[in-house]
């Protein structure tokens, strides 16, 4: 397809583009809250945001919407590889950005529902549950002064009947976990934008960007944008700018079934150690994950699905979920996460007046307003 290729009028150039303050790349979840903040800290500033999709295209529109913040089996890995502190640190503040998330557009707005999360443990992962049963109470003390729940999590295989799985040991629910709908939450928090000021333009790919003398931005369409200063959320697809950080795309696909009667499940699930997720949505299963099992093939920025991942959600769906149920799939679609070997975002001044906020990993819905808030006061301060 040809590239629409024109040259801006004088009224184009001088009402959008000219003087703009703060350029911000990327219009997911850490973008706009990143525009929001600086709106709202300096109303004056003219802030833009550039969107290479008519909608947003990473993982901010495409993901599952667990209102998350660990399950124990994350936790657990997480404080072996990185110790406490970095653990229940990252916790806080994935917890702090939920709230702020709900306090800013309302629990009404992004359709939050207090239902819990659960994990599923097999048979064969005995060992991992019993090692979560011992860590219980000590973490359930960890989490209280940060979540202010007494209990977060809760030993509950009995409620594996009322959910109706099969092929399941056991269950540890998480009590202070929600869900949202994540297209609901993309579009309040862009109209939340628009209403404090933020210049959204879509359709606009960076394809080039300057640092010396000045800030210089190229689109596809070759218009030269020369913001004072810059902030990157572009996640996933960060390495096209900088291939030197430590941030990976990794691909997510997802799977979601026609209406199924009677639908028993009602929260949000991890499965296998996180590497697989479902939860309900209009009488439907979303499901999802898979990553693992082709992980040199799903560290992939280009979107898509492959049969190998499919036919592992299905059979999941046959085996675990809705056993003996007949459904069918209504809709397919991949997201594209950042990653790296830490977990914890990128959010540093990369050049002078340029800031990257990146690598959510798959915990954006969570951090996200946090991340883009740091970016912003980087950019302020
Ligand atoms: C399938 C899936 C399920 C997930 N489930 C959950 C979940 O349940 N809970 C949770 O907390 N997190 C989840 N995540 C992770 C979460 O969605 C992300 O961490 C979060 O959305 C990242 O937001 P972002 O703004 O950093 O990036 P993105 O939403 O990816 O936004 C980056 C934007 O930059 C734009 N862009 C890229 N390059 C350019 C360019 N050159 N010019 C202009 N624009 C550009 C892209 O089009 C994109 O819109 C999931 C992710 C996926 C993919």
């Amino acid at each position: 397809m040809s590239k629409l290729q024109y040259q801006l009028s004088y009224w184009e150039y001088d009402s959008f583009l000219k003087n703009i303050d703060v350029a911000i790349i990327g219009s997911g979840i850490v973008g706009l809250n990143a525009a929001i903040h600086l709106k709202e800290q300096a109303p004056k500033l003219k802030v833009a945001v550039f969107e290479r999709g008519p909608l947003p295209i990473g993982a901010s529109t495409r993901n599952a919407g667990f209102a998350c913040f660990g399950s124990m089996t994350e936790l657990l890995d997480d404080i072996n590889e990185r110790g406490e502190d970095a653990v229940w640190q990252l916790v806080e503040k994935r917890w702090k950005g939920l709230q702020k998330l709900r306090q800013r557009l309302g629990d009404q707005a992004i359709q939050y529902k207090d239902w819990g999360a659960y994990e599923l443990f097999q048979d064969h992962e005995s060992d991992i549950y019993e090692a979560c049963l011992e860590k219980m109470d000590d973490f359930n003390q960890q989490l209280r002064p940060i979540i202010g729940h007494p209990t977060v999590f809760k030993e509950e295989s009995n409620a594996i009947p009322t959910f109706g799985f099969s092929n399941i040991h056991s269950l540890i629910k998480n009590q202070a976990e929600g869900q949202i709908h994540t297209g609901e939450m993309m579009k309040s928090l862009l109209q939340f934008a628009q209403s404090v000021g933020v210049m959204i333009f879509t359709g606009i790919q960076i394809e080039k960007l300057h640092y010396e003398p000045t800030i210089e931005l190229v689109t596809a369409q070759s218009w030269k944008i020369h913001p004072k200063q810059l902030i990157i959320a572009t996640n996933g697809f960060t390495h096209q700018f900088f291939p030197q950080l430590d941030i990976s795309p990794a691909r997510n696909q997802v799977l979601i079934t026609s209406p199924i009667p009677h639908l028993k499940i009602k929260a949000c699930y991890h499965y296998d150690r996180g590497y697989y997720y479902f939860r309900n949505i209009h009488h439907r299963i979303l499901i999802g994950g898979g990553r693992n099992l082709a992980p040199a093939e799903e560290t992939t920025s280009e979107f898509g699905a492959t049969q190998l991942i499919y036919n592992a959600l299905i059979e999941l769906l046959q085996n675990v979920v809705i056993p003996n149920i007949p459904f069918e799939i209504e809709q397919q679609w991949s997201g594209i996460l950042g990653v790296g070997k830490n977990k914890s975002p990128i959010i540093e001044e990369i050049h002078p007046n340029v800031v990257v906020a990146a690598r959510l990993g798959g915990m954006g819905v969570a951090i996200g307003s946090l991340a883009g808030e740091e970016a912003a006061s980087l950019i302020i301060g």
